[in-house]
């Protein structure tokens, strides 16, 4: 399973290999796949050349080994349709993003016809989240509350390929979160293209806030997060709710997209610069420790110089911890892609050094005003990629800043939390040198410990509640659950 793009992405890949665990495919881990699914994502630059650039590495094997199939889904998938089978002829299936449960009917009929199959459908068919689910990570999950988009950012392919937006119940988002905190995980991130628009479709404005205190109260999750909120539809009471909910953490990423006004009115985000700064002062009246990250474009046809020296203010008026700087291009079949005065690449490139040159700065203060703060990091998989040699373990702060931490004596598990005090700061993380001064062995930890045992040969059923004695084969959970272990 090869996966391009952004989270939600990410979490698509946990659905489509938990469909495949569950029709009876098993994980490679190393030796020759026989199957090779590629969900693609059509935002990032060079998207296709990626893609056709992987799909010429395997024509090989498809020409040399029998039965070696090719699969190919996702954004870019769901845009060009045909165009791949008629550039990779060799590809078996072609699934789009809003059928990705059909993935493995998809391949036995293309095995059985012997023919390229292609589905895409114009509109969700089933939530993605009802599918079977093989998550990643067993003490951390990304939880869809929603999918698809209802603006039309001029920017952006998402409303095209994605849909409207489609929210799911918030029952069903509630039961999939009990489930998982069943399971040991001790943090959950909510996604959606658009989460604080949560709502709009059942007609109750207040939805996010409310789904946000009703998750604080189940036992078990120590830490939600959620991505990404428009700052159009950013209203108080989500404010409150971040406030007054224990389990929300003080972080806060939110795009900006631009700090020009006539940038923004271009862009089609219907907020203003005052608007976007306004939030940022009372989500830090309401949690003062708050960090706030976020998106912004360089380079936005028609950005003038003046625009940019207005993104550049309100960069420095809002102290990001961190910012993902892009510079725009052309994305064909998105409004901006015709629009006149295209700005050229020199003057991209130079304003946005100048953008992460002065970003990078403002992290490297706020990021040192952490220093002797002390901090409960939880301990993650994969986190840093130094560890090994500076004999480090790598984690995330509560406001999600990444630590790298001496564990000392202490044999930290992922998932486990340790409570270390900062010691260095860099612009792009902390280092906590001095020892854990506590350490909690978590849910999380344990449902680690679970899985390693599971890859060690014990199979392990997910579901198994923590303690119980784990049996059955196939670690797949689903992704709505209808039963509370
Ligand atoms: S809010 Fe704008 S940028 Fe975000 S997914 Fe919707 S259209 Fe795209």
């Amino acid at each position: 399973m090869r996966t391009f793009g952004c989270q939600m992405n990410v979490h698509d890949s946990e659905r489509l290999r938990g469909s495949l665990l569950d029709a009876g495919y098993a994980e490679a881990d190393g030796a020759e796949a026989d199957l090779i699914v590629i969900n693609t994502c059509a935002v990032r630059e060079n998207a296709d050349t990626r893609l056709y650039g992987t799909l010429g590495q395997l024509a090989k094997t498809k020409r040399e080994r029998d039965g070696f199939q090719i699969a190919v889904g996702g954004c870019l998938a769901q845009k060009d349709r045909g165009t791949i089978l008629d550039k990779a002829p060799w590809v078996d299936v072609v699934f789009g993003t809003h059928n990705l449960g059909s993935l493995p009917t998809l391949l036995d009929r293309a095995r059985h016809n012997d023919e390229a199959q292609i589905e895409i459908l114009e509109s969700l068919e089933t939530f993605p989240s009802t599918l079977p689910t093989k998550r990643e990570s067993t003490y951390s999950g990304w939880v869809s509350i929603s999918v698809g988009c209802n603006n039309t950012c001029t920017f952006c392919i998402v409303p095209s390929l994605r849909g409207k937006e489609r929210d799911r119940r918030p029952g069903e988002i509630l039961a999939e979160l009990e489930a998982l905190a069943a399971e040991g995980v001790v943090e959950v991130t909510l996604l959606g293209q658009n989460v604080n628009s949560y709502g709009v479709e059942f007609g109750d404005r207040l939805a996010f806030g409310k789904l946000l205190r009703a998750a604080g109260e189940i036992d078990g999750l120590e830490r939600i997060r959620f991505t990404s909120p428009h700052p159009a539809a950013f209203t108080d009471d989500v404010i409150d709710a971040m406030a007054e909910t224990e389990a929300v953490m003080p972080q806060l990423h939110m795009p900006l997209q631009s700090g020009s006004d006539r940038i923004l009115k271009a862009m089609r985000r219907s907020y203003r610069s005052a608007r976007f700064l306004g939030i940022l002062d009372r989500v830090r009246d309401r949690i003062p420790d708050a960090a706030i990250t976020t998106d912004i474009i360089v380079g936005f046809p028609g950005e003038t110089d003046e625009d940019f020296e207005d993104t550049l203010r309100v960069v420095e008026q809002s102290r990001f911890a961190s910012a993902f700087t892009f510079q725009y291009s052309i994305r064909p079949g998105t409004p901006a892609a015709t629009m006149p005065d295209q700005v050229p690449k020199a003057v991209v490139q130079e304003r946005y050094e100048r953008l992460t040159a002065l970003q990078d700065h403002i992290s490297a203060e706020e990021n040192q005003r952490q220093v002797g703060r002390v901090v409960d990091v939880l301990v993650a998989a994969g986190e840093g990629r130094k560890d090994a040699e500076t004999h480090r373990i790598s984690g995330r702060a509560p406001d999600n800043r990444l630590v790298h931490l001496v564990p000392g004596d202490h044999a930290l598990r992922p998932g486990d939390v340790a409570t270390v005090e900062i010691t260095r700061a860099a612009p792009f993380f902390l280092e906590a040198d001095a020892g854990p001064v506590a350490v909690r062995r978590t849910r999380g930890g344990d449902a680690w410990d679970l899985a390693q045992a599971d890859s060690c040969g014990v199979p392990v059923r997910a579901g198994t509640p923590l303690g119980a004695q784990p049996v059955g084969p196939v670690p797949v959970s689903l992704g709505m659950p209808t039963l509370r272990v």
